[in-house]
């Protein structure tokens, strides 16, 4: 079989163009993270069950949040001497999504965010990690 060599030269040419506006976009959306807080924090896990918000699923504040929302996917408690509440967050590894900072805890102090998840074991599974957590401005 002849290779077109032409049609390779087009591929790498189109390889290496992705490439560049690529790197063009990581490099650009850097300076924008560098320009933006961004700090490390404690990230715990937490859902909307008797063991983690001591509220039973019969009372109207089960699975009410600090702000009076509806805990949800994106859901995050801070501690707001830190974040305000309705503050917008982005957090390490989760890229689709913007978080809001709904609600507080007893054990959520400074650099510590609580993340909402729909069950307890996705709760447990996610444990107790190290991540960046960047305040989204606007
Ligand atoms: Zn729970």
């Amino acid at each position: 079989m002849k290779i077109n060599k032409r049609n390779v030269f087009t591929r790498i040419r189109k390889a290496v163009l992705s490439f560049t506006v690529v790197m063009i976009i990581s490099l650009l959306s850097m300076t924008f993270v560098n320009s933006l807080q961004a700090e490390v924090f404690t990230a715990t896990a937490y859902c909307s069950c008797k063991k983690c918000c001591n509220k039973d699923p019969s009372s109207k504040w089960y699975g009410i949040t600090a702000s009076g929302r509806k805990a949800g996917w994106g859901t995050v408690a801070v501690d707001r001497r830190l974040i305000a509440l309705g503050s917008r967050l982005r957090i390490e590894g989760f890229p689709k999504t913007i978080f809001r900072a709904d609600d507080v805890g007893g054990a959520i102090k400074g650099k510590h965010i609580d993340v909402w998840f729909p069950t307890h074991r996705k709760a447990l599974e996610f444990g107790r990690q190290k991540l960046v957590v960047e305040l989204v401005s606007g």
